[in-house]
């Protein structure tokens, strides 16, 4: 099948051949078939890179009206919202809570790229331009196997269903075990695929050797390792430097953030990375002759030129957007072509390691798996150096479909002969193999009866109007991918339990003489629920029950509390002390300090450590709470960055949540006519100091 067939804008089809897309791969044209084009549900469960943005543009050029396109990462909606830009004749919104159109404007886009989170708070909201939806694009749908995030996936996608009936839902997938679930559950026509526009192989590496899926090996020379070196990090960095001797770029998967890290710094002691990135011995600015005869026959296709290698300039770019010590560990890091990836780096950093790669600045990315998962950054090979994490307690091994999501990165189309993935198993290569190349990956299952989930995703089908009875409740649940995959179980005894939680925490009014057994004197019939108004303020303010919960709880403390007593620290403990905060790690160290702290302004929080159910939680909340409050006095982020030990990325993050949260709280203050007006002043004081920053920042 060929574009110059396909019903879209003679526009659109020269645009695609000017993207030197002619004929479509095979999943495409398969999807195609399935009807795609003519306003059927599709899902497609193909491999990355085999082309599902043409299969989503194609749903989205063809439908009848506005078309919603759902990403799970933020970092994603931006690298789609540009691509559809490019389209000809299409208008383009973005709802992601960073770069966001508008809301008003987002009706009259006829593409709109947004994650499910923000799509299921505009419904929640009441957001008109839902209902007008003729198309819904579901990226990454096999994330309805998490644990958060899933939920809010299955019931928004319900709830679309209802909203906008008839719309057509196209759902792209990685490939896992149990994709004709998902399309069945959505009434899809299913195309699956295992194709891939480069081949891949996939090996195991132990003792020198490479063996691959396909028959073939690879030897891998290893320098012998020295009692302080780790096996596994000697063979990745044979392995990199092999694959960029060649002229390719390489990923490498690592458990931690300091793994990455130190990997990195490894990695950049390679004389093949040094020798054509850049700032390696002997390779400095200053080039003689030697470097300009190597010039002469530098490898274009990698995009390094010896005689103008491109580390010192990435270096120089790194050390521009901040002074963290971080940024000094990637500055140095990229001198010799190699970086780092995890969430602990400033938003700035990332993308610029991530265009830095695409533009083949650097030869490697040293990753946590987050980097499967998100942007586009293929590699001629990948290595999964650890095939473990530590999730808290203990190491447990990847799950296989992470893995895979890895590899598939392998092989970057128009640039590579093939891909190839490696995973490094240094002690039990046999078992490696097993599982995770000899099978194939786990099943997608429903998360949503997750008691948390349940509470929160209840609260808001009831509070934005979709559901008025437990019966309506369980009409929605019917609709969802849990009920579908688990119909015998029954939620009846569960809804009741979640409702009498929910009543307990004054936000849902159950009717009188229910099963739920909470006859909170309201007159309305047996099993009518509804919200109330703290709770439809929770629902709307996108907090979970429990956070709305303990604010409300904040802001009746506040009103007791003498006035003097109450300061910035005092909004600030309350909202770090929620749920929806991301939890921060203690040094050991530090809890001292942080406990003196606490004792000294213990009049300011809401909550003494005694009363705290969790003493850890407690101060890690009270550490978070000091931060903003620096950063609000004007604390440098370099300096908070390096004194509290926390990335760069995450002190954005905890801006942004407090900021989000402290608005929450704010709001019902205001439901329950409060007087309380803290939370609304550190929430300006807190915007005003993030734009100082900003200015400070863009000051040269
Ligand atoms: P994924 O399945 O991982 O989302 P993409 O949609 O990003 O993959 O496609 C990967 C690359 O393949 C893109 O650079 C895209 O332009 C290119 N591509 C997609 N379809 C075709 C095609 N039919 N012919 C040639 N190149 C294509």
């Amino acid at each position: 099948m060929f574009v110059r067939d396909l019903p879209v804008s003679a526009a659109v089809r020269e645009q695609y051949r000017a993207s030197g897309i002619e004929e479509l791969y095979p999943p495409q044209a398969a999807a195609v078939e399935a009807g795609v084009t003519r306003g059927e549900n599709v899902v497609a469960a193909i491999p990355t890179a085999s082309g599902k943005t043409l299969i989503a543009e194609l749903a989205m050029l063809t439908a009848e009206g506005p078309a919603l396109y759902i990403v799970p990462l933020r970092a994603l909606a931006r690298e789609k919202y540009e691509s559809f830009t490019e389209l000809p004749g299409v208008s383009v919104g973005i709802s992601t809570g960073d770069f966001d159109s508008p809301a008003e404007e987002l009706g009259e886009e006829d593409i709109v790229v947004a994650t499910a989170e923000k799509v299921d708070s505009a419904i929640r909201n009441g957001a008109s331009w839902v209902a007008e939806l003729a198309c819904v694009v579901v990226d990454e749908v096999h994330l309805l196997g998490r644990p958060r995030r899933g939920p809010t996936l299955e019931i928004t996608l319900a709830t679309l269903q209802r909203r906008a009936p008839g719309v057509q839902v196209v759902a792209l997938s990685a490939t896992v075990e149990n994709p004709d679930a998902i399309a069945d559950w959505l009434d899809a026509e299913l195309v699956e695929s295992t194709w891939r526009p480069v081949s891949l192989r996939t090996g195991v590496y132990a003792d020198g050797d490479v063996e691959f899926d396909d028959g073939s090996t690879l030897a891998v020379d290893v320098p012998p390792v020295g009692p302080n070196d780790d096996r596994g990090t000697e063979a990745t960095a044979a392995l990199v430097a092999d694959a960029v001797d060649d002229g390719g770029q390489c990923l490498a998967f690592v458990r931690s953030r300091r793994e990455a890290e130190s990997l990195a710094a490894r990695l950049a002691e390679e004389p093949s990375l040094q020798e054509r990135y850049g700032g390696g011995p002997g390779r400095g600015a200053g080039s003689d002759g030697a470097d300009a005869e190597r010039g002469a026959e530098a490898d274009t296709e990698n995009g390094a030129d010896a005689a103008d290698p491109p580390g010192p300039r990435l270096a120089a770019a790194v050390r521009e957007r901040g002074g963290t010590e971080t940024g000094r560990r990637l500055a140095t890091a990229v001198e010799s072509g190699v970086a780092f990836h995890h969430a602990g780096l400033s938003s700035d950093h990332r993308s610029l390691v991530e265009s830095a790669y695409r533009d083949r600045e650097v030869g490697v990315i040293c990753a946590t798996p987050t980097l499967a998962a998100g942007v586009n950054v293929p590699a001629r090979r990948v290595v999964v150096r650890d095939l473990e994490r530590y999730t808290g307690e203990e190491m447990t091994p990847l799950p296989v479909l992470e893995v895979h999501q890895m590899c598939g990165r392998a092989g970057r189309p128009h640039l590579d002969p093939y891909g190839e993935a490696v995973l490094v198993a240094a002690d039990d290569p046999g078992a490696v193999r097993e599982r995770y190349v000899d099978a194939g990956p786990e099943a997608v299952e429903s998360q949503l009866t997750e008691r948390e989930a349940l509470r929160t995703h209840m609260l808001s089908v009831v509070a934005s109007g979709f559901a008025d009875s437990k019966r309506g409740v369980l009409d929605l649940l019917d609709a969802t991918f849990f009920a579908f995959q688990s119909p015998d179980v029954d939620l009846s005894g569960l809804v009741d339990e979640v409702a009498a939680e929910l009543s307990g925490m004054g936000l849902l009014a159950v009717g009188g003489g229910n099963a739920a057994g909470d006859a909170d004197g309201s007159d309305a019939p047996e099993g009518a629920l509804s919200a109330t108004d703290l709770g439809a303020t929770v629902s709307r303010q996108y907090v979970r029950p429990e956070t709305g919960a303990r604010l409300v709880e904040a802001v009746r403390t506040i009103e007791s509390m003498p006035a003097a007593d109450v300061t910035p620290l005092t909004a600030l403990g309350a909202v770090c002390a929620t749920p929806d905060t991301r939890g921060t790690y203690l040094g050991n160290r530090e809890r001292a300090a942080i406990y003196r702290y606490a004792t000294q302004h213990a009049a300011e929080f809401t909550t003494a450590p005694d009363e705290a159910a969790d003493f850890e939680s407690w101060l890690c909340a009270v550490k978070l709470a000091r931060i903003i409050r620096e950063w609000i006095d004007g604390a440098a982020p370099e300096t908070l960055v390096e004194q509290y030990r926390i990335g760069p990325g995450d002190l954005e993050s905890h801006l942004e949540r407090a900021a989000w949260l402290l608005g929450a709280a704010d709001a019902l203050a205001d439901t329950l006519d409060s007087e309380v007006s803290v939370f609304a002043s550190v929430r300006e004081d807190l915007a005003a100091s993030t734009d100082a920053e900003g200015d400070r920042r863009r000051r040269p």
